[in-house]
This record gives C-alpha cells, sequence and structure tokens, in this order.
C-alpha cells in the first residue's frame, strides 16, 4: 500500500473522529462544569440577595414597630416641644440602632411630624408607597434622590389612631449602599434589576444603572452609547458574551431569582473561564490519550507491517536463494552420478585391462614354460630310453642313473609349474619373510628362454646366504618378472645387450637391474598407469608394469625408482630388511 491511500484511508478519519470525540467531550465537559457553575452561582446569589430581603425586612419591621409607638401617635394631637423632642430623640435612636438612612413620623397629608433627619422625604404625599400606607398597608419602594442621587429603599407603615383609622405613617428610608456593603466580599457579581430593566444595586458598582432592552441583544449604560451583546444557549443556561469592563467575565452564565416581595429581580453573571477550562482538559485530556494510542497503534501497525514486508523480502530472499541451491545441488549430484559412473566405467576398464596384462603376461610365460616345459620331457623321454636299453643290457647301474637323471627332470618341471600357479593365484598372499635372492632366481627361471633367446648377457652374482626382505614372495616375483621383461623389451634393438642385477643389503636391501638399451625417454612417467613407449594392442604394452609394481614396492613398505644411467636405465628397488633372527621357511612360497 502506498503512503497517500494510507493517509486518506486511516489517518484522516482517525483525525476527524479524534475531533469529533473531543468536541463532543468537551461539549460534555461544558454542559456538566456549566451544571456544577450554575448551582454554585445560584448559592451565591441566593446568599447575597437572602441577605438583601433580610436587611429590607429589618427596616420594615422596624417601620411597622414605630408605626405604633405611642410617643409618635401621640404628635398627632397638640404637640409640646418636649414631645416634638422625644420623638425626634427616638427615632434618631431606632435609626442608629437599624442603620436606616432616615425615620420619619409623618401625618396622613404627608406632613412630616417628627425625623431623624431635618430634611423632608421627596415627593412623600404622591408617592406610591405613602398612599399604599394610607391604604392601611405597608407601603415599599425604591428609587434615586434626586437631591442627594442616592439610592434609597422606602419604607411607609400606617399608623392606626384610637378610631382604627390611618392617621399617619412612619417612613423609613434605607441607603442602598449600606446593604450593598455587606456584599462586597461575593466573587459572584450579583446585581437587582426593578422593573423597569434598569441595574438599581449590585456589587460590581460599574454596573449601577445600566438598563436591558426586554428581547434586544443590547445593555444602555447610564451615560454613553448602548453597548451590544451576544446570548447564547447551551443547554438549559444562557451565556452572556459581553464586554462590561475589567473587572466582570466576558464570557458568563447569567443567573437570575426572582424576588416579588421587593418588586426586582435579582441576577448574577457567573465567569465560565473554569468551566471552559475544565471542558478543554477533559476534551484535551481525551484527545491526547485517542491520539497517543492511535499513534502507539499506528506505529506497532506500522512496525508490523515492515517487519511483514522485510519477512516476505527475506523470504523472497530465501526462497531465491534455495532454488539456486536447488539447482546447483541437483547439478552436483548429477555431475557426483557421472563421475561415479565415469569411475564405475574407469574401473572397469582398469580391471579388464590388468586381466589382459595378466593374460598377456601369462601368454608370454606360458610361452617360455612350455619352451621350459618340453625340454626337460624331451629329456626325460630320452633318458626313459636310455633306461630301458641299459635294462635290457643288464647295466642297471646306469638304467638307475638314467631314472635319477628323469626324476630330475621331473622335479624342474614341477618347479615350474609352481611358479606358474603361484603367479596366477597372487591377490591374497600375506605378507612375510622372503628371500629376495629365491625371488629373482625364479623370475630368471621364467624368463631365462626369453632372455637367452634375445642373446641377453644376464650378469647375477647371487649372494651366497639368503637376503631376507619384507613382502610377499609372488608378488615380489611379478615385480622382478616385470623388471627384467622390460629390460628385455629395451634392449631389443640395442647392439649389446646385457643385464646386470645386484642384491645390496645394508639399511634397506636394495636390488638393482642395469641394461644396456636406449634408456627410459620420460622418467617421470613411468610408473603412471598406461603409460607405454611400446605399441599397443600387439604383444607389447599395457603402460601397467611398472605403475602395478610401484602399487606392490609401496605396500611392502619400500620404493621403486628407475632413472638413465648414460648407457641405459637402472631400476632400483629398495626394501625392509627382515628383522627377526628367526627365518621362517614356511613364508617361503613357490621356492623350490
Ligand atoms: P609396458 O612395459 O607395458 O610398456 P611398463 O609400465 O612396464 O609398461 O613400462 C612403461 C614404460 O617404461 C615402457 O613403455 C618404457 O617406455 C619404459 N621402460 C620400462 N623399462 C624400461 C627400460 N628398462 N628401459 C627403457 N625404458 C623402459
Amino acid at each position: 500500500m502506498s503512503r497517500k491511500p494510507l493517509w486518506t484511508l486511516i489517518i484522516v478519519p482517525f483525525i476527524l473522529a479524534v475531533a469529533l470525540i473531543g468536541g463532543t467531550v468537551w461539549h460534555y465537559g461544558y454542559r456538566q462544569a456549566l451544571d456544577r457553575l450554575e448551582r454554585r452561582g445560584t448559592a451565591d446569589m441566593s446568599l447575597v440577595l437572602g441577605g438583601l430581603v433580610s436587611d429590607l425586612q429589618r427596616y420594615r419591621d422596624q417601620a411597622v414597630a414605630l408605626a405604633e409607638h405611642p410617643t409618635l401617635t401621640a404628635l398627632s394631637a397638640v404637640v409640646t416641644p418636649h414631645q416634638m423632642d422625644r420623638a425626634r430623640t427616638l427615632l434618631i435612636a431606632a435609626a442608629d440602632r437599624t442603620g436606616a438612612t432616615a425615620l420619619y413620623f409623618v401625618d396622613a397629608s404627608g406632613n412630616v411630624l417628627a425625623g431623624s433627619q431635618p430634611r423632608t422625604p421627596e415627593g412623600l404625599a404622591q408617592s406610591d408607597y405613602f398612599t399604599r400606607a394610607m391604604d392601611g398597608a405597608l407601603g415599599t419602594a425604591h428609587g434615586i434622590e434626586t437631591a442627594t442621587a442616592r439610592r434609597v429603599f422606602q419604607f411607609a407603615a400606617p399608623s392606626f389612631g384610637n378610631d382604627g383609622r390611618v392617621q399617619g405613617a412612619l417612613v423609613a428610608l434605607a441607603d442602598a449602599e449600606n446593604v450593598e456593603f455587606g456584599w462586597r466580599g461575593s466573587q459572584t457579581a450579583v446585581f437587582l434589576v426593578d422593573n423597569a430593566g434598569r441595574v438599581f444595586m449590585s456589587n460590581r458598582s460599574e454596573l449601577l444603572g445600566w438598563r436591558g432592552v426586554p428581547g434586544d441583544q443590547v445593555l444602555i449604560p447610564p451615560e454613553g452609547a448602548p453597548v451590544g451583546f451576544a446570548r447564547k444557549k447551551v443547554g438549559p443556561h444562557e451565556i452572556w458574551q459581553v464586554d462590561l469592563g475589567p473587572y466582570l467575565p466576558r464570557r458568563a452564565l447569567r443567573l437570575g431569582q426572582d424576588l416579588p416581595r421587593i418588586g426586582m429581580t435579582g441576577a448574577a453573571l457567573v465567569d465560565v473561564a473554569p468551566a471552559r477550562q475544565i471542558a478543554a482538559l477533559q476534551a484535551g485530556a481525551v484527545v491526547g490519550a485517542l491520539l497517543f494510542f492511535g499513534a502507539l497503534l499506528f506505529l506497532t501497525q506500522e512496525r508490523r507491517r515492515s517487519l511483514a514486508r522485510a519477512n516476505a523480502r527475506l523470504e523472497g530472499r530465501v526462497a531465491e536463494r534455495t532454488a539456486t541451491l536447488t539447482q546447483t545441488n541437483l547439478a552436483l549430484r548429477r555431475e557426483v552420478r557421472e563421475r561415479q559412473e565415469a569411475e564405475a566405467a574407469l574401473k572397469r576398464a582398469q580391471a579388464e585391462l590388468v586381466q589382459a596384462g595378466k593374460l598377456r603376461a601369462l601368454g608370454q610365460m606360458s610361452a617360455g614354460i612350455s619352451h621350459e616345459l618340453n625340454q626337460p620331457l624331451m629329456a626325460i623321454r630320452q633318458f626313459a630310453a636310455n633306461g630301458g636299453a641299459f635294462l635290457q643290457r643288464k647295466e642297471p647301474e646306469k638304467a638307475a642313473e638314467n631314472l635319477g637323471r628323469i626324476d630330475e627332470m621331473a622335479h624342474r618341471m614341477s618347479r615350474i609349474i609352481r611358479n606358474l600357479r603361484a603367479f596366477v593365484r597372487n591377490e591374497n598372499e600375506p605378507m612375510g619373510q622372503v628371500d629376495i635372492v629365491h625371488v629373482i632366481n625364479s623370475a630368471l627361471e621364467m624368463t631365462g628362454e626369453r632372455l637367452r633367446g634375445d642373446g641377453v648377457d644376464l650378469v647375477w652374482q647371487a649372494p651366497a646366504r639368503p637376503v631376507w626382505v619384507r613382502g610377499g614372495e609372488v608378488r615380489l616375483g611379478q615385480v622382478m618378472i616385470n623388471l627384467i621383461t622390460n629390460a628385455a623389451d629395451a634392449m631389443t634393438d640395442s647392439a649389446q645387450k646385457r643385464l646386470e642385477i645386484s642384491v645390496e643389503d645394508g639399511v634397506q636391501v636394495t636390488v638393482r637391474l642395469r641394461d644396456t638399451g636406449p634408456g627410459i625417454e620420460e622418467p617421470e612417467k613411468i610408473f603412471d598407469p598406461f603409460y607405454s613407449t611400446k605399441l599397443v594392442g600387439a604383444d607389447d604394452g599395457m603402460g601397467l608394469g611398472l605403475s602395478i609394481s610401484y602399487g606392490l614396492v609401496q605396500s611392502f613398505g619400500g620404493r621403486i625408482s628407475g632413472a638413465n644411467t648414460g648407457s641405459g636405465a637402472e631400476f632400483t628397488v629398495a626394501l625392509e630388511p627382515w628383522a627377526d633372527a628367526a627365518p621362517r621357511g614356511a613364508q617361503r612360497e613357490g621356492a623350490a
């Protein structure tokens, strides 16, 4: 998957979902916080307004109580200055007790009979609250004194005469500022709105005198141009967005409470910043957590994906390598099989050639042997005839001599036959103590005919006593026959034909065969199998004689080598001497 679809398919929808959840959490959190804010604001406001109501109640109660005070009611009749003084003193003391601005006792026409202050209340006779008192009820009002510009609460309690008719009233004025004083500690901006929609009291002085127009999004200050404001509903809550100065919240929860007893509406503006902060915090935490886990999940997925990709790449590479290796393996196996087949074929060919070599040697030998056997046979016939003739002539000694010669001939023949048999069954011959002189003699016996036929001059001074070496008699015989035959072959066309054989007995026993042939053409190759300079196929070489001899001599722990002397070739066979003191005649095989 490429990067772009991943973004569009996963990340963008995820961020949108997170934004949606964040917005929902913010809204829900805001609503919750506003609920809490409203509860607290309402409690604050109730406390403030409750205080106000009880303050006003105090003035009201005082007015009612004083209205019936005899010192004051007496003022309706003829009054002495003394009575006037008493009445004034009473009113001053009463005003001091409650903190009222002024207390007056007036007659039914609104004329002040006695007052805690010299000033008379403005427009009293025409005021509603006084009229109400004259009607026998408690009259209350609030307003701004024109002379002092003070905001005052006004109360008028009727004073009844003995006849039960209203004869006057006790008028009490309370300064709103005094009442407000108790509100200052409140954190929440609380204000009282009168029936005209004007702020009459507040614990934020900058709000005083502001007027709202019902159904209009505008606030009118006591002086200056109206200020527009936004009113928004968040659930059941009303939020005002307005700039009313540095000490009032810009965005506030507006709370209201009707105060029918004083004919006004209490209101409060509670700063919603903490609610927004809490909501933002909650939304931020949720969004943060979602983003964190989303990022974690995304990274994990990415990591897993990249691991999977790497794995797939690796597996692909492994599969590729495996395929290559399998191919190589197959090729190798095929090669091995081919090599094995070639080796087997070679071995078969070698075995056949060795067999052919043996047969050839056997042929050569049998030619010599038949000649050898023929000679004694002819002699035996001759000696037998002679023996018969001597017996007829009654010469038994001579006949016995002839018989003795016949016996000698028969021995010679049986020796030749034994040699032949031994040559054929050489394979499993055990190693042991062998007299090399005897071996050479036997070999010469078998090749004697050939040498004599070729006119080879044999120089062989056999040591007088046996020279014992470690080896196999038949196989050593094979080696010697091969060396002698090779020398004879080499000297076929030589003018001088001499073969010298010698045995040296030392640390090693060394047999030397030196001929007067043309010498070796390639001395480093003569021991290689199938190396031959002779004509192949005919009676001549197969190139196996020396390689077989090499292997045989080595198997006895000896060494064979060939070199040129300048006047021919010399072959040396070094053998391990037999160390045992007692010679074992049993080891001798085919010995005459
Ligand atoms: P083959 O006699 O069948 O050729 P050999 O292994 O016996 O096999 O000899 C290998 C070759 O060594 C001969 O073909 C010949 O060239 C060389 N060789 C062996 N003996 C002699 C020697 N006495 N004089 C010269 N060359 C020799």
